[in-house]
C-alpha cells in the first residue's frame, strides 16, 4: 500500500494539545493494526531543541539514536509504544543547513537557491523518506506553530504540495482550533475556528477534520455552524474536550467516528477487526487512571520545577510505574535553589531528583540527597541526581571537603565529577554532549542486578560530566557501591548504597524509556519502596 500521509496544523493559539491529537490519532491507525509513525516538525530556527531553556519550551527528550528533540517525540513514543528517531524531528535550521551546504557543494549550479522550489523539496523529501525507508502504512506529521506564523510557512507550503504529489487519496489535513466558552455554561464560540480555517485556506490548505479544543464536549449546533463557515463535514468537525488523561483522548476521537472517516477517505475498505488490540490498551489507559486515591508521595527536587513540561517523561515514568503497582502518585515540585528545611522532606516517600545543568540550585540537591541517605528516604537520583548524590556522599561520608563538579566549580582539591575525557577539546555546545542509547553491563549481586534482572542494559544518556574514577576504591571501601558501568568499565552508570532502605543513582536516563503499560524497572522499584512506609 502507499503510505498515507496525515497533517496536523495548528490554529488560533499554541498549547491547544497538537501533539496529543497527532499521536492520538496513531494510536487509533496501530489499534488498527496499521504500520504508523509520526514526524514532528519544528519551525524554530535551533537545529535541534538541546540548547533550548527546558523551563521555556520543557523538556529536551533523547532519542535512541542520540537526538535532542522536542517533548512531542517522547508523546509519540508512548502513545505507541515505539522508538522513534531522531530524523523524526525536522526543524528550520536542519532543513536550510542542508539546502545551503548543498548549494556549497554545487549541487545546484547554475540555479538561483529559493524557498520554492528547494527548501520545499528538502522538506518533501525528508518526509517521503521516512515514508519509504521504514514502509509505513499510515505517516502523521505534525506541524509546530500556528497558521499565520512566518516561520511555518515553507512548511505547510510543502505540505500543500505534497498532498497535490501523493495524491489527495493519499493526504488528510486535520487542523486543531480552539472553541472558547467565556464561562463554564456559555456558548461555545466559533469565531477564532472560523479565522484560523480562513488563514490556512488562504494558504491553498482545506482541511479534512477540525479538531476543535473545548472545555465541554461539542455542541451539535457548534458543530453545524463551524463546518458551515469552514468546509468541514460536520460528522468530521470532532469534540477535543478536556478529559481526565491525555491517554482517553484516542477513544474520544473513536466514539465520534474519527476512524470511519479516515478510511473512507483513504478509499480503505473492509478495516480490520481491533478488539484485542484494544482490550489491551483500555486496561493500560484504565490502570493510570483507576487508582487515584491510593496515593504515593513524592518529592521531585530539581532547578527546573517552575513548569511541569520541564520533566514531562520523568512524571509520565512515575504514573507508569504506580499504575502497574495499583497506586498513584502525587508528586510535589521543590526548587533546591528555596529550599531551607530539609524536614519537610520526611513527608514524602520517596525523593527524586531528575536531571540537571550548572551551579543554580545544586547546592540543595547535595543537601537533600544527604539528607535522604542519613533519613534513610528511599533516592533516585538521575544524571545530575547520580553525579551529586556521589558528591554529597564524599563530603558527608569520605569527609572531602568541598568536593564538588568541576561543572560547578573549577580548580577543586576533590573533583569528584569531571569533564568526560573526550568532552575536553569539544567548543560547541549543542549535539555535543554523550547523547543517546549505549550498553550498560550490570554487576552480579547488586540492587540494580535485583532491579532489571540481566546483566545488559541499554539505556538513554544526555551528559557531560561523569564519576572520576580515581575516587571508586575510596567509595566502595565506605559503602556506597558503583554496581553497573559502560564504555568497558570506563564510566560509571549506577551507584547504590546496600545498607540504605532504597538509594539509587542512575547516570543515564531511565524516563525515556518507560510507557503506559511497560514501566521503566528503576522507577518501578523507586516507587515501590517510596510506597512502603
Ligand atoms: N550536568 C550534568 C552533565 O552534563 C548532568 C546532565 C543531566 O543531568 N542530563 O553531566
Amino acid at each position: 500500500m502507499h503510505t498515507k500521509f496525515i497533517f496536523v496544523t495548528g490554529g488560533v493559539m499554541s498549547g491547544l494539545g497538537k501533539g496529543v491529537t497527532t499521536s492520538s490519532i496513531a494510536k487509533l491507525l496501530q489499534l488498527a493494526d496499521q504500520k504508523v509513525s509520526c514526524i514532528k516538525i519544528d519551525p524554530y530556527l535551533n537545529y535541534d531543541a538541546g540548547t533550548m531553556n527546558p523551563i521555556a519550551h520543557g523538556e529536551v527528550f533523547v532519542t535512541d539514536d542520540g537526538g535532542e528533540c522536542d517533548m512531542d517525540i517522547g508523546n509519540y513514543e508512548r502513545f505507541l509504544n515505539q522508538s522513534i528517531p531522531k530524523s523524526h524531528n525536522i526543524t528550520t535550521a536542519q532543513v536550510y543547513s542542508a539546502v545551503t551546504d548543498a548549494e556549497r557543494r554545487g549541487e545546484y549550479l547554475g540555479a538561483c537557491v529559493q524557498i520554492i522550489p528547494h527548501i520545499t523539496d528538502e522538506i518533501k523529501n525528508r518526509v517521503t523518506k521516512i515514508a519509504d525507508d521504514e514502509k509505513l502504512d499510515f505517516l502523521i506529521i505534525e506541524c509546530g506553530g500556528t497558521v499565520g506564523d512566518i516561520e511555518s510557512l515553507p512548511f505547510l507550503e510543502a505540505l500543500r504540495q505534497l498532498r497535490v504529489e501523493q495524491g489527495p487519496q493519499n493526504v488528510i489535513f486535520v487542523h486543531v482550533t480552539l472553541a472558547p466558552s467565556l464561562d463554564v455554561v456559555g456558548e461555545q464560540k466559533t469565531k477564532p475556528t472560523q479565522h484560523s480555517v480562513q488563514e490556512l485556506r488562504r494558504i491553498g490548505i482545506q482541511p479534512d477534520f477540525l479538531a476543535v479544543r473545548c472545555t465541554l464536549p461539542l455542541e451539535e449546533k457548534t458543530k453545524t455552524k463551524i463546518a458551515m463557515f469552514t468546509n468541514v463535514m460536520p460528522k468530521d468537525v470532532l469534540s477535543c474536550h478536556d478529559a481526565k488523561s491525555i491517554f482517553e483522548v484516542p477513544q474520544i476521537l473513536y466514539d465520534q467516528g474519527i476512524m470511519d472517516s479516515i478510511f473512507t477517505k483513504f478509499g480503505i475498505v473492509g478495516m480490520l477487526n481491533t478488539s484485542s488490540n484494544w482490550d489491551k490498551w483500555n486496561k493500560i489507559t484504565a490502570d493510570m487512571l483507576n487508582h487515584e486515591n491510593n496515593k504515593i508521595k513524592i518529592a521531585m527536587v530539581g532547578k527546573y520545577v517552575t513548569l511541569s513540561d520541564s520533566y514531562v517523561s520523568v512524571n509520565h515514568a512515575l504514573r507508569h510505574s504506580s499504575a502497574s503497582l495499583g497506586r498513584s502518585v502525587e508528586i510535589d515540585w521543590i526548587d533546591s535553589e528555596s529550599i531551607t528545611d530539609y524536614g519537610i522532606l520526611s513527608k514524602y516517600g520517596g525523593i527524586l531528583v531528575p536531571g540537571g545543568f550548572g551551579t543554580r540550585g545544586s547546592e540543595g540537591i547535595i543537601q537533600t540527597a544527604n539528607f535522604a541517605r542519613e533519613k534513610n528516604i528511599p533516592y533516585l537520583g538521575i544524571c545530575f541526581g547520580f553525579q551529586l548524590a556521589a558528591i554529597s556522599f564524599g563530603r558527608n561520608v569520605l569527609n572531602l571537603q568541598d568536593a564538588n563538579s568541576t561543572e560547578i566549580k573549577k580548580d577543586l582539591k576533590y573533583p569528584l565529577v569531571d569533564l568526560l575525557p573526550e568532552q575536553k577539546d569539544i567548543s560547541d555546545m549543542g549535539g555535543s554532549l554523550r547523547l543517546g542509547a549505549n550498553d550498560i553491563i550490570i554487576k552480579d549481586s547488586t540492587r540494580a542486578y535485583d532491579i532489571y534482572h540481566t546483566s545488559r542494559i541499554n539505556k538513554r544518556h544526555r551528559h557531560r560530566y561523569e564519576i572520576n574514577s580515581k575516587y571508586i576504591p575510596e567509595f566502595e571501601k565506605n559503602g556506597l557501591v558503583f554496581s553497573a558501568y559502560s564504555d568497558g568499565g570506563k564510566r560509571m552508570e549506577i551507584l547504590e548504597i546496600p545498607s540504605h532502605r532504597f538509594y539509587l543513582g542512575v547516570q543515564f536516563h531511565p524516563e525515556f524509556n518507560s510507557r503506559p503499560g511497560f514501566p521503566e524497572k528503576a522507577f518501578t522499584a523507586f516507587v515501590k519502596a517510596s510506597s512502603e512506609t
